[in-house]
C-alpha cells in the first residue's frame, strides 16, 4: 500500500510517500525556520500562510520523487493534532480534498504517534515498549503494550524539553531554534556550571523543566548585572547535563518497572547528540535495547506520519471526511481500537 502523508502541525510543511508503513519513497520537508527566526519563535498566523503557499508544491515534489503518480496512492494520511490549529487545517483541507477526489481512505494521524513510529521506518519494533518523547511541545514517557496501544505514564508539568532549550538559547541570544546551538556549545565546554535537577516525587515519571530554566536565566542575569564574563559554553553544558540526567534516569526506571523490551527515543530533541550518547551508554550498561531514528526523522516530517497512519490503514480504521483539526489531540485516544 502506498500512503501519501502530509504534516503541517507547526513550522515544517512536509509531504512523503511511504510503502507499507516501512519504506520511504520520498520525504520532502520545507522548513519555515528562516521566516520565524526574526521573531524568535513560531508566529502561528505566518505559519498557516506559509503552509498554504508551499503545500501544493511540496506535495507534487513528494509524488514526483516517489516515482508514482497521485492515482497510485492507496490512502492519504494527515496530522490531525496536536499542533497549531490554523497550521493543521492547511494539511487537513488538502488531505480531505485529495481523499475525496481520488476516492481513497483518509487517516487522521496523531503527531506524537508519528514521532514514535518514525522508529518503524528504520527498526523492527518489539512490544511491550517504552518511548521517551522529547520535542518542542512534549516531554512524555509512553508505554506501548502492543502495536498502536499507547499509555502515557509520565509527562512534563510545565515546559517541554525543546521549549526549555529554545528559551535558554534565546536568553543567550542564540538563533531560533536554539536546541542545536546549545547542543554544540555544550560539546565545546571545558566544564559545567552546576544546576539543579528536578526529580519530583521519588515514584513519579513526570518531568519539570521550568525551575531549571529559571536557574539558567538567573545565572545569565546575575552575570549581566555585575558586568561579569559569562562562560556560555559551561552554562549550556550545565543545563544540558541536568536535562539529560533526569531524562535518562526516569526513562530507564520506566523501562524496568514495566518490563519493556526496548526503549525508543523520539521527537526533535532526540537529535541532541549529548542525549543520544548518554542514553545509549546507559542502555548498554543496563542491557536495554535502544532504538533512535536518524536525526532527519526526529524533527518534524511527513514520513513518520505515514508510518503511524499505516497501523490504522492495515486494520481498516479510516477517518471520517468531516473530521476536525484537534490542537489538543490525546495520544491514548488515538490508540488502535
Ligand atoms: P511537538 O512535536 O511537541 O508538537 P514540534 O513539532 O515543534 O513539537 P519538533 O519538531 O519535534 O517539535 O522538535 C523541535 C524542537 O527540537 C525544538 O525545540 C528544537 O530546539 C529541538 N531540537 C532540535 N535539534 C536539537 C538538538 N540537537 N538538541 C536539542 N534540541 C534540539
Ligand atoms: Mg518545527
Ligand atoms: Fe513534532
Amino acid at each position: 500500500a502506498l500512503i501519501l502523508a502530509l504534516e503541517t502541525s507547526c513550522d515544517e510543511t512536509s509531504a512523503a510517500v511511504i510503502r507499507d508503513g516501512k519504506h520511504i519513497l520520498s520525504n520532502v520537508v520545507a522548513s519555515q525556520i528562516d521566516v520565524h527566526e526574526a521573531f524568535g519563535g513560531v508566529v502561528p498566523e505566518i505559519a498557516s500562510r506559509k503552509h498554504v503557499e508551499t503545500i501544493t508544491l511540496i506535495m507534487e515534489q513528494a509524488i514526483k520523487e516517489s516515482g508514482y503518480s497521485l492515482r497510485d496512492m492507496s490512502a492519504i494520511a494527515v496530522t490531525q493534532g496536536p499542533g497549531l490549529v490554523g497550521a493543521l487545517l492547511v494539511g487537513i483541507i488538502a488531505a480531505k480534498s485529495l481523499a475525496l477526489a481520488l476516492d481513497i481512505p483518509l487517516i487522521g494521524t496523531h503527531h506524537i504517534a508519528g514521532h514514535i513510529y518514525a522508529n518503524e521506518l528504520v527498526h523492527e519494533m518489539v512490544y511491550p515498549s517504552m518511548a521517551l518523547v522529547v520535542s518542542g511541545g512534549h516531554t512524555e514517557l509512553v508505554r506501548m503494550e502492543s502495536e498502536g496501544q499507547f499509555t502515557v505514564v509520565g509527562r512534563t508539568r510545565d515546559d517541554a524539553v525543546g521549549e526549555a532549550y529554545d528559551k535558554v538559547a534565546r536568553a543567550l541570544k542564540l538563533p531560533y531554534p536554539g536546541g542545536p546551538h546549545i547542543d554544540r556549545l555544550a560539546a565545546e565546554a571545558a566544564e559545567a556550571i552546576p544546576l539543579p535537577r528536578a526529580w519530583l516525587e521519588s515514584d513519579s515519571y513526570d518531568f519539570s523543566f521550568s525551575g531549571l530554566k529559571s536557574a539558567v536565566l538567573a545565572v545569565i542575569n546575575q552575570a549581566r548585572m555585575k558586568g561579569e564574563h559569562l562562560d556560555e559554553a559551561a552554562l549550556a553544558r550545565g543545563f544540558q547535563e541536568s536535562v539529560i540526567e533526569v531524562l535518562v534516569e526516569k526513562a530507564i526506571r520506566a523501562v524496568k518497572a514495566s518490563n519493556a523490551r526496548s526503549l525508543l527515543l523520539c521527537g526533535g530533541v532526540a537529535a541532541n547528540r549529548g542525549l543520544r550518547s548518554a542514553l545509549s551508554d546507559r542502555c548498554q550498561a543496563e542491557g536495554v535495547p535502544l532504538l533512535v531514528p536518524p536525526s532527519s526523522l526526529c524533527t518534524d516530517n511527513a514520513a513518520m506520519i505515514g508510518a503511524a497512519a499505516y497501523l490504522k490503514l492495515k486494520r481498516g480504521e479510516w477517518t471520517e471526511l468531516d473530521m476536525k483539526a484537534d490542537p489538543g489531540f490525546s495520544l491514548e485516544e488515538w490508540s488502535l481500537s
